[in-house]
């Protein structure tokens, strides 16, 4: 039994062994189980259930772990919403829900702070804090979807934090959200984006071949990425690329390389030759970010002839690649930037 007393922490499993020991009949797990799905906030609203069962609970010590939004930006422009969450120790993570044709997309956060340092990132300028629950990772989408009334078709595991520094509650989180007895969200729709960790990738690719990959790349070579990702001091480029290419091989899907264009670092011609000759024929997808720039970092985003330039050289090669729409341009849209500021 996961020893989190949040109850969005645990498995329909688990809270069958719990009702049980409770004294209560195993059917009422699948109640529970459903109420919290639904974003309840409190034990007394599981009308169904049994008041002597919701008094157990809460005299176990059993909680709902849905964050509290500390402060949240609206975009006038398309809708887009950042939200500060706040745990009950206080933590404090960010989390962006965005509207695209396709559907409606959440980028949540997995650690409060982040160890990777990277140079152009607010997330990381505190280092970590805790790494965040599966509970909480599901507190922030199931928030969110009260927040906004709207449902939530993709889930981006994106935000504060990296995935694979917190890989058993990114496991937990997977499992949580994809069961069909809760909020039943389909593996397919949902992408968990690392800087890179190489053990991490090869056991995800094992564990969940039907969830997208996502790589912040940010360089074409090892010497490049070494510059703002430290990281790849730990990880070598040709290594992290060898463990990409056998995700594409073992699952058969299409890997996104997320690239931030800064200006004068990584956003030349050459730069993009020289990515391209890398990516060239291979099930990849590249995603040219400009850089949202970050109070307190000297970089600066790429001018938008660098970006065109740079995708124009890409699809000469036959390498897909878009460009982000820039969403929420009006407000910090930057990762981290809303706790930076607020914190
Ligand atoms: S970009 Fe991602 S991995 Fe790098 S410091 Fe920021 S949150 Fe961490």
């Amino acid at each position: 039994m996961n020893n989190d007393k949040n109850l969005l922490s645990l498995s329909l499993d688990e809270l069958e062994t719990l009702v049980t020991v409770l004294g209560d009949r195993k059917f009422r797990s699948k109640q529970i189980f459903g109420w919290l799905a639904k974003g309840i906030d409190s034990i007394d609203g599981m009308t169904n259930v049994p008041v002597k069962l919701r008094e157990s609970l809460k005299d176990s010590g059993y909680y709902i772990g849905l964050p509290k939004v500390a402060a949240e930006q609206l975009s006038g422009i398309d809708g887009t919403r950042k939200c500060l969450y706040e745990f009950r120790d206080g933590a404090r993570v960010e989390a962006v829900f965005m509207k695209y044709s396709y559907g409606n997309s959440i980028c949540i956060s997995s650690q409060v702070g982040c160890l990777m340092g990277c140079t152009f990132c607010a997330s990381t300028m505190d280092g970590k804090s805790r790494d965040l629950t599966r509970g909480e990772m599901l507190g922030e989408v199931l928030k969110m979807r009260t927040l906004t009334d709207e449902d939530i078709n993709h889930v981006v595991i994106m935000g504060m934090g990296e995935p694979f520094d917190n890989y058993d509650e990114i496991s937990g989180f997977l499992r949580l959200i994809n069961d069909s007895a809760g909020v039943g969200l389909s593996l397919r729709n949902i992408t968990v984006s690392t800087c890179g960790i190489i053990p991490g990738i090869k056991r995800f690719t094992d564990d969940f071949p039907q969830v997208n990959l996502a790589v912040s790349l940010h360089a074409p070579n090892g010497e490049k990425r070494q510059l703002t990702m430290p990281v790849a001091r730990k990880y070598g480029y040709d290594e992290l690329m060898k463990a990409c290419r056998e995700y594409t091989e073992k699952t058969h899907r299409r890997i996104t390389f997320e690239y931030a264009l800064i200006k004068g670092v990584n956003d030349s011609e050459v730069d993009a030759s020289e990515l391209a000759g890398r990516l060239k024929g291979w099930l990849t997808h590249v995603n040219l970010i400009p850089l949202n720039e970050v109070k307190g970092r000297d970089y600066k985003t790429a001018e938008g002839s660098s970006v065109a330039a740079f995708k124009k050289v890409l699809e000469k090669n036959g390498v897909a690649v878009t460009v982000r729409r820039t969403l929420g341009s009006d407000i910090d849209a930057a990762c981290g930037q809303l706790r930076a500021t607020r914190g």
